[in-house]
């Protein structure tokens, strides 16, 4: 079945056509490692994530391309305030990312290049625009001319005239025009720095993408991935590199973006100050429930944060478990029973293929995970009337498991994993307190000697297992 994705250079769904057959090459802008990242940047990596293991289930190869940016002001700055080295603030930030990204099951990529260690493939870039005529010196900064490109604003379509007299305000005189940007900047004291053509200095941020991609995926690799607030000015720029430095040549095919994750509807940002790093909510959510419900909604819709919000995912996740836990058991005992195919078990393997249909579908059209979660609960929810229902269809059921437990894995989750200790504690500390309620109101009911009512509520309890004991203290309960 053929795969749409939207490409945000034609601003339309298109089929996705590999560059070479059952490969899909991918670069993504990863992470500038000056701290632990937040749930904004891991709705990017987790988003990407998705991308890459879905084409994998659809039997591609991906090399998957995902750089760390470890040379950055914002990195200088840090570096000075902590009284650290810049690359060595850049290393630590580096090793923690791993961690985390562990902690989401987020695969590593295939190769993850650092800024730094490219600083040779960059110059080479920059001099190949500076003999092209397409970018110029000045005092030691090098500066890219972007009237000489002339497609630039394509991606995000924004006009170069229009964006001129914005940028306008802010410029500087030594620049040609007020959009040209850095490629190369002299380095200033104290500031890390390599050795370059133009003297000592350090590249600008947008030229490590074009020599990170170009070296490792080449020309007209298939998709680039980030954040939406890449598209201007950081991709835009990067075409205008490469496509000038390759004279004709594409940058990329695809240009896919994921939407915000905002907190009150403004964008999560380290600037902004508004942001929780994923090392934080690990401490109250397991990686997995964080990625369900970064999962949860299509990567191009915004996305608000809330505490709520991840505790719903974490009741959706342990239901899809929960569902593959019971069934276990019912097979479990059912093992070693002859079966034929009854008519039950027949139906339930057509669900899982329906469910299988409906995935597929859901992840064809534009990656719509949050569609796909719906293929997986009403499969979730077919086991459950299986398990509750006669148990006379031990292959179907073994099937719909198989289903269940292969999509869940498509999109990055372990549902055979049983419902975690501190999922069951959070969920016994809720039953106490729902008891204690009971019990309160049970109190009130005999003060007005409404005995029937009490005996029924009692009798009820019994009968799911729960036993009521009355105690010098006043009535307690406990389970069967
Ligand atoms: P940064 O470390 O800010 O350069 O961001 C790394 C990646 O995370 C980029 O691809 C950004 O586009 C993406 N990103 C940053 N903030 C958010 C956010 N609030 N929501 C979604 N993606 C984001
Ligand atoms: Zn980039």
């Amino acid at each position: 079945m053929s795969l749409n994705l939207y490409n945000t250079m034609t601003r339309q769904k298109e089929e996705f056509q590999p560059r070479k057959k059952d490969h899909v090459s991918m670069y993504v802008c990863g992470p500038t490692t000056y701290n632990y990242f937040h749930v904004g940047n891991a709705r990017m990596l987790v988003v990407f994530d998705m991308v890459r293991r879905y084409f994998l289930y659809k039997g591609y190869a991906v090399q998957f391309v995902q750089n760390f940016t470890d040379v950055d002001d914002k990195i200088i700055q840090r570096a000075q305030e902590s009284a650290e080295e810049a690359q060595a603030l850049g290393q630590r930030f580096i090793d923690e990312y791993f961690k985390d990204a562990q902690a989401l099951n987020i695969m590593p990529a295939s190769v993850h290049p650092k800024a730094t260690e490219h600083i040779p493939e960059m110059i080479e870039i920059i001099q190949g625009l500076i003999g092209k005529g397409m970018a110029y010196q000045v005092d030691g900064d090098v500066y890219y001319e972007v009237g000489k490109f002339a497609s630039y604003g394509k991606l995000s379509g924004r006009k170069p005239e229009d964006l001129q007299t914005r940028a306008r305000v802010e410029s500087d005189e030594r620049k040609r025009s007020p959009l040209d940007f850095a490629l190369w900047k002299k380095a200033k004291p104290g500031e890390p720095f390599w050795d370059s053509p133009w003297g000592q200095g350090r590249p600008g941020w947008h030229i490590e993408c074009s020599a990170m991609s170009l070296k490792y995926l080449g020309p007209g690799f298939d998709i680039h991935g980030g954040g939406a607030d890449l598209v201007f000015p950081h991709h835009e720029n990067e075409i205008a590199q490469t496509e000038g430095y390759l004279e004709g040549q594409t940058c990329a095919c695809y240009w896919m973006h994921n939407a915000f994750l905002t907190v009150e509807q403004e964008k999560m940002s380290k600037s902004a100050g508004n942001f929780f790093t994923v090392r934080e909510i690990l401490e109250s959510f397991p990686g997995e429930v964080i990625r369900f419900y970064l999962l949860g909604t299509h990567y191009r819709s915004p996305l608000d944060f809330g505490r709520e919000k991840l505790e719903m995912a974490q009741r959706g996740l342990r239901r899809l478990r929960t569902s593959l836990q019971l069934a276990n058991e019912v097979l479990r005992q059912g093992v070693g029973a002859a079966e034929e195919l009854t008519a039950q078990s027949q139906k339930l393997i057509e669900e899982a293929q329906k469910a299988r249909k409906d995935f597929a579908e859901a992840m064809d059209d534009d990656f719509n995970s949050a569609l796909a979660y719906a293929a997986l609960f009403n499969l979730a929810k077919v086991i459950n009337a299986a398990v509750n229902g006669e148990p006379q269809a031990t292959t179907g059921l073994q099937t719909a498991c198989e289903t269940l437990r292969e999509l869940g894995s498509v999109l990055g989750f372990d549902l055979e994993k049983s419902v975690s200790p501190e999922e069951d504690d959070a969920q016994r500390s809720l039953v106490d307190d729902v008891m204690g309620v009971l019990l309160q109101v049970r109190v009130k009911i005999r003060e007005n000697k409404d005995w029937a009512l009490a005996d029924q509520i009692r009798d009820s309890l019994k009968d799911i297992g729960i036993l009521l004991e009355d105690t010098p203290q006043g009535v307690r309960w406990k389970m069967k």
